[in-house]
């Protein structure tokens, strides 16, 4: 047999809190997770500026309480978000770094020492983070890496996902695919349980992944012939362990403010320092009913000592928790299918620790044992790094085989207007369409003697164009001059599997037509706010629709 000659491409989990890497060893036949430059399998998802130098990962990490102005993390929660979006405001709020508002809305982190600034956007920051993991595959490897499957949240928007690969190209990867975390989770449980002989045919398995900053929810079929079809999906890419360490040292901090009468907010080292402990007694709790919390000098000389109870942890995430039950909820509702039709519930990620979670998502499913089979910090970057060698023709007859089909995580659709003048969004793609798929819909001119149109493609789930996301526009000229209402324009969407959208728009009765090409992982232009009512359409009726296999 011919030795393979084939680039090794690897999987990258790009987590809020922590980041992992792997890849397919043909030697062991099997993926490996590749340790960072301290032999660690998890990295920080940290970045920092020491006034010399930009440290990254553990090192970044290491010195955040000696330096918290100047260390960035949670950095994900910033990516393909609008500096004016409430959840960043929030985050925001409780950072140590500065946030400020870049062109276009772009939320951008400054560092400054001696009043020398250094600012970056999300994108720059996560490619630090990559370019940290592929500079530890390649050392790992002895072997040159450029081709990459990255992960997101299955709840990420287009906007998020194209700053995810934009972090990659940055960095140096050609980003071979982004795949969701749930699904690339459900790679590592399908292919763990795929030496299992009494398996059945096939499988409905729910994934629940909870790390630091997201959490998705997914449900699968899984094939013995290697294919998984996701069914639907329902998440919250603002929700995770970060969200309960804030509630935790909003409460050390106030029980500081009654006992010594001071406030401690104000100071970002002595926050970072609270915030460490708090991380760390959240993690106890998963094992202790009760943890202490011991912190020397934590402000103006005074000490802080507190015990924390896991019934006040629970007490005070019990809005999150039942937040994620209510996904669950959606998601089932969704993909159609009953809880007792449930195969198997796997749950992946740090913050699935929690007893509290595990117990919720027990009791919900009638008493249903979890799926703990699978590594909750690895399965992603595992799942990654067998899609990774699947795309680049390497790995075993397992990885192969492996089939995808995934979903679109939110409605896509095009600005239209009422009989009213009200500015709908007319969805031709609902969310949770099985990808890839072509949508057609036909529309009317809404002004006599309209002769163009203006196709503009929204993502969301809102009714109103204010209420989603603006992906891009074009203008579909040569209709000819009617009464209004009376000319047809059919607009077709097709989502191809890489989740690129193209758009195209024809005037049923002169032939004339446009195009677009909407990348998940392209820029998107900024949306011109004047919007011409001549130039609007609106929707008369569903055509065809067809799904592509
Ligand atoms: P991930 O994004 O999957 O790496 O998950 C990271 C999150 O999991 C962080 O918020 C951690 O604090 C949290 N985490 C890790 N281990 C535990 C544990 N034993 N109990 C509670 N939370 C944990």
């Amino acid at each position: 047999m011919s030795k393979r000659v084939r680039e090794t491409a690897i999987g990258i989990d790009l987590g809020t809190t922590y980041s992992c890497v792997a890849a397919w060893f043909d030697q062991h036949n099997r993926v490996e997770i590749i340790p960072n430059h301290q032999g660690n399998r998890i990295t920080p998802s940290c970045v920092a500026w020491n006034g010399t130098r930009l440290l990254v990962g553990e090192a970044a990490k290491n010195q955040i309480t000696r330096n918290p102005r100047n260390t960035a993390f949670d950095v994900k929660r910033l990516m393909g978000s609008r500096f004016s979006d409430s959840s960043v405001k929030k985050d925001i709020e409780s950072w140590p770094f500065k946030v400020i508002e870049g062109n276009e809305q772009k939320p951008m982190i400054v560092f400054e020492h001696n009043s020398v600034k250094k600012v970056f956007s999300p994108e720059e920051i996560s490619s630090l983070i990559l370019r940290d993991l592929k500079v530890a595959a390649e050392a790992y490897l002895g072997t040159k890496v450029t081709n990459a499957v990255i992960t997101v949240p299955a709840y990420f928007s287009d906007k998020q996902r194209q700053a995810t690969k934009d972090a990659g190209t940055l960095a140096g990867l050609n980003v071979m695919r982004l795949i969701n975390e749930p699904t690339s989770a459900a790679i590592a449980y399908g292919l763990d349980k795929s030496a299992d002989i009494n398996r059945p045919k096939e499988k409905t398995v729910l994934i629940f992944d909870m790390g630091g900053g997201t959490f998705d929810v997914s449900l699968l079929n899984i094939r013995q012939d290697g294919t998984i079809a996701v069914k639907s999906v329902d998440g919250d890419t603002h929700l995770g362990g970060e969200d309960f360490d804030k509630l935790m040292v909003n409460h050390c901090v106030q029980e500081f403010k009654r006992k010594e009468g001071k406030d401690l907010s104000v100071n970002a080292r002595e926050m970072m320092r609270l915030k460490i402990a708090c991380e760390k007694a959240k993690r106890d709790l998963s094992s202790t009913p009760q943890t202490p919390i011991e912190i020397d000098c934590l402000y103006e000389g005074t000490d802080f000592t507190t015990k924390f109870s896991r019934a006040k942890f629970e007490e005070l995430n019990a809005g999150f928790f039942s937040m994620c039950i209510k996904h669950v909820e959606n998601c089932l509702r969704d993909g159609k299918v009953r809880k007792k039709d449930v195969d198997d519930v796997v749950i992946v990620g740090g913050s699935t620790r929690i007893p509290k979670v595990q117990k919720m998502l027990t009791e919900f499913f009638n008493g249903k044992p979890l799926c703990r089979s699978i590594n909750a910090d690895e399965a992603v970057a595992y799942g990654a790094a067998v899609l990774a060698a699947n795309l680049s023709g390497n790995g075993n007859v397992k990885v192969q085989d492996l089939v995808l089909s995934d979903v679109t995580p939110h409605s896509l659709g095009i600005w239209v207007r009422t009989i009213d003048m009200i500015n709908l969004v007319s969805v031709l793609i609902p969310r949770n369409t099985p990808t890839p798929c072509i949508k057609t819909n036909v529309f009317t001119t809404i002004c006599d003697n309209q002769t163009s149109v203006n196709i503009s493609v929204y993502e969301g789930e809102g009714r109103t164009i204010n209420e989603n996301i603006f992906l891009d526009k074009f203008i579909l000229s040569g209709i000819p001059p009617a009464p209004a209402y009376q000319e047809k324009i059919k607009v077709c969407f097709n989502l191809d599997a890489n989740g690129i959208l193209f758009v195209s728009a024809e005037s049923i009765s002169s032939g004339s037509n446009n195009s677009i090409r909407i990348e998940r992982s392209g820029r998107s232009r900024k949306e011109s706010k004047a919007v011409d009512i001549y130039q609007s359409v609106i929707s008369i009726e569903e055509m065809d629709e067809e799904v592509l296999n």
